[in-house]
């Protein structure tokens, strides 16, 4: 199926990388060979070889992502975290990296103990666009970001970030970890950045069942230099993986929709409850960044994910995890299925008090990620969770 690049979203989620093989399956085999035939030595019958470096799931999957993301290249990977791995692997010796500082953990955890092991120094910081100046040498070659942040949901102008670093020096790559929104709330390269990263183990797949990671770029040259990292580390995802999450990316647009309306009826109902100290969530009109986030998401939608801090300390919050029956006490996000946590004990756990507790993460604060159950019984679950 050929997309238009005037075709609307929904129509490139269902239709992209969708094609029609010998046989006419209107949905594409899943591809398991290993290795592909050639009709003459180094003369390949088709564009396959050998899967690691190239198999048809993964190619459909990858065009796709590059469809989706308003960029010309994908790249897909056996995680989220393999992403980052490679497109950190790509920066030369002795380079230097800037990050925002409340990052996704796994994200700080490779900047801090792997990739300073092979002479990439990183800086990290909370107020990313007044540093910038001070912050950039003339060796740093990457400025990393992530909005909304992980679980305080700040929301960050990617526009202004890339302006303002373009102008320090143009050479300096910005990545943005879209995981949060998905390419149906936002498209980072729009705004100027040079790659796009997703945990597609998140919203894109949708249904908790595959960890997979992909990104996209509108630039030739750091595709190549991406691609020829993929084969050579060789950490890609399987045929099944990629079909799995080729599947899902399928009703992202609804998926993603319902969750954000969701989302913004518990947060607004959450806002008011006298058993709640306060809520982030980007959708509500009182979000610090709500200005951005009208400019930078789709019809200013807020996503599906929002944080609030109870009443009752570290132990209300851990009471009102136990008494939910729809949102599952458990890691991770963007499924179908709504789940809740408390990052402070779990996904934040590693991190030292006082620096959690600068960027917002307090003992009482509860993540929620909401799914797409109806949302009536949703808030009727939060509701007698909270009495
Ligand atoms: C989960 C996540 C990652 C890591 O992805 P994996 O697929 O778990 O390796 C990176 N960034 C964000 C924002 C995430 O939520």
């Amino acid at each position: 199926m050929t997309v238009l690049p005037t075709d609307k979203f929904a129509t490139k989620a269902i239709h992209a990388g969708a094609h029609i093989d010998v046989h006419g399956s209107v949905i594409e085999p899943i591809s398991l060979s290993t290795t592909f035939k050639q009709s003459a030595p180094s003369q390949p019958i088709g564009i396959y070889e050998y899967s690691r470096s190239q198999n048809p799931n993964r190619k459909n999957l990858e065009e796709a992502i590059a469809t989706l993301e308003n960029g010309k290249y994908g790249l897909a990977f056996s995680s989220g975290s393999a992403t980052t791995a490679v497109i950190l692997q790509s920066l030369p010796q002795g380079s230097h990296s800037i990050s925002i500082g409340d990052v996704y953990g796994g994200t700080h955890r490779y900047f801090t103990k792997v990739a300073n092991a092979h002479g990439v120094e990183s800086t990290f910081s909370n107020n990313l666009i007044e540093e910038l100046p001070t912050l950039v040498k003339p060796n740093t070659r990457l400025v990393w970001i992530e909005s909304p942040t992980n679980p305080t949901l700040k929301v960050t102008d990617i526009q202004l970030v890339v302006d303002t670093v373009k102008k320090l020096n143009k050479d300096i790559l910005v990545v943005v970890d879209n995981t949060f929104l998905s390419p149906y709330l936002s498209n980072p390269l729009n705004f100027g950045a040079d790659i796009v990263v997703h945990s597609a183990t998140k919203y894109i797949n949708g249904h908790s069942d595959v960890v997979l990671g992909v990104l996209a770029t509108n630039s030739k040259e750091i595709y190549e230099r991406l691609q020829f990292l993929q084969n050579a580390i060789g950490a890609i995802p399987s045929p099944f993986d990629a079909w799995l999450a080729h599947r899902g990316l399928k009703t992202l647009h609804l998926r993603v929709r319902q969750a954000s309306l969701s989302a913004q009826k518990i947060a607004e109902f959450l806002a008011q409850d006298p058993n709640v100290i306060a809520v982030n969530y980007p959708g509500l009109e009182s979000h610090p960044n709500r200005d951005i986030v009208k400019k930078q998401h789709r019809d200013g939608l807020g996503g599906g994910m929002i944080s609030f801090r109870i009443k009752g300390g570290a132990e209300g919050a851990s009471k009102f995890t136990q008494k939910t029956r729809l949102f599952t006490l458990a890691e991770s996000l963007g499924g179908i299925e709504s789940l809740l946590e408390v990052p402070a004990v779990m996904t934040h756990g590693g991190i030292p008090k006082e620096a959690r507790e600068a960027t917002g993460v307090y003992d009482d604060l509860v993540r929620l990620s909401v799914g797409i159950e109806d949302v009536d019984d949703l808030l009727a679950d939060v509701k007698q969770a909270l009495n």
